[in-house]
């Protein structure tokens, strides 16, 4: 059998399909969670959603919706947990999490239903996407990309400095939980294809091929995209082929592995860029963390210099060209800490 009549069969061009939007949606939802220094987000949401699809196949009804429930509520959850910022918040999220995968595989074993059936949804599966899925993954998906490119200077303004979005009149709660709810949504969208234990890989690996290339956020989101959808493509491709010759290779692995290979594949050409970029500027004057007082001000921050002040902790920051600036004494004089 050829390529092209691999591709002639209909479950191969749904599976295509999927890959198509999955790959192109995980990563751009990826761009924020990981610029939000929440890597591992997506990984939780997937163990939580492991439940939500054992739900469905027991009660017998649709596992993409019961794991779109569950999956939000276990986004939202990690979500307020996190902006608590509790010290028992990490054993918390690990407990949910552990919890999430136990009760998914103990459910399923409670509904009868084989092992293999669940790990059509843990590690994706070409043959199961039915036309209905489809459907929900071609909308969800499209959802989620209009939202993550249309509300980008939003999304990037909380994801990047959450204080800053605050005083700058952002309702950085509304937009933090709504991030949330979006990888919740990619996760689900994603699990047929590239499974709920894998999904995190291509949020997040895409975004860290291209963070290698630019520091550009735009850039960052755009290129995501692009790198997320050859990566999901070509590792369904790579499946077909690979289960063809008579092996039983399941999608996720092959995606993600296929992922990981162009992140090494680019490493060298961002290490090049990176010593490019330091021969061109081999002496900082100062590093960007401290600003002598005389060359970034050429007043001090106070009650009537017209500059907003915000409470931060034990000081006050005063928002200045988009940064906030705290006067700071040192050992070397007075400066000014950027935030
Ligand atoms: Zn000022
Ligand atoms: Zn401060
Ligand atoms: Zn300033």
């Amino acid at each position: 059998m050829t390529l092209l009549e691999l591709f002639s069969v209909p479950f191969m061009q749904r599976a295509l399909i999927a890959a198509f939007l999955v790959g192109i949606a995980a990563p751009a939802v990826g761009t924020y969670i990981v610029q939000r220094r929440l890597a591992l987000m997506g990984d939780g949401i997937g163990h939580v959603a492991v439940t939500g699809v054992a739900i469905g196949l027991w009660t017998q009804t649709s596992p993409t919706w019961t794991a779109v429930v569950v999956a939000i509520a276990g986004a939202v959850t990690i979500e307020v947990v996190r902006e608590r910022g509790h010290a028992e918040g990490d054993v918390a999220l690990a407990m949910l999490f552990y919890g999430g995968l136990a009760g998914g595989v103990f459910v399923t074993g409670l509904a009868g239903t084989g092992a293999s059936r669940l790990q059509e949804f843990l590690f994706g599966s070409i043959l199961t996407i039915s036309v209905d899925d489809l459907f929900v993954t071609m909308a969800l998906a499209v959802v989620l990309i209009v939202i993550c490119v249309g509300l980008s200077p939003q999304l990037f303004a909380v994801s990047q400095d959450a204080d800053y979005a605050k005083v700058a009149g952002l309702p950085v709660r509304f937009y933090s939980i709504l991030v949330a709810v979006l990888a919740a949504l990619s996760v689900v969208i994603a699990m047929r294809t590239v499974g709920l234990l894998l999904v995190s890989a291509l949020m997040v690996v895409p975004v860290a091929i291209v963070q290698q290339l630019t520091r550009s956020f735009r850039m960052t989101l755009l290129g995501a995209m692009g790198a997320g959808l050859a990566a999901s493509v070509g590792g369904l491709v790579l499946a077909a082929v690979l289960s063809r010759t008579g092996a039983n290779v399941q999608p996720g692995p092959s995606i993600v592995l296929v992922a990981l290979a162009g992140f090494f594949l680019v490493w060298p050409v961002g290490a090049w860029l990176r010593r490019r970029r330091a021969l061109v500027a081999p002496f900082p004057e100062t590093s960007p963390e401290e600003k002598p007082v005389d060359e970034a001000h050429p007043h001090h921050h106070g009650e009537k210099c017209g500059h907003v002040a915000v409470e931060h902790g034990d000081h006050v920051d005063y928002i200045h060209d988009g940064h906030r600036h705290a006067a700071h004494v040192g050992a070397e004089g007075e400066h000014y800490d950027e935030h």
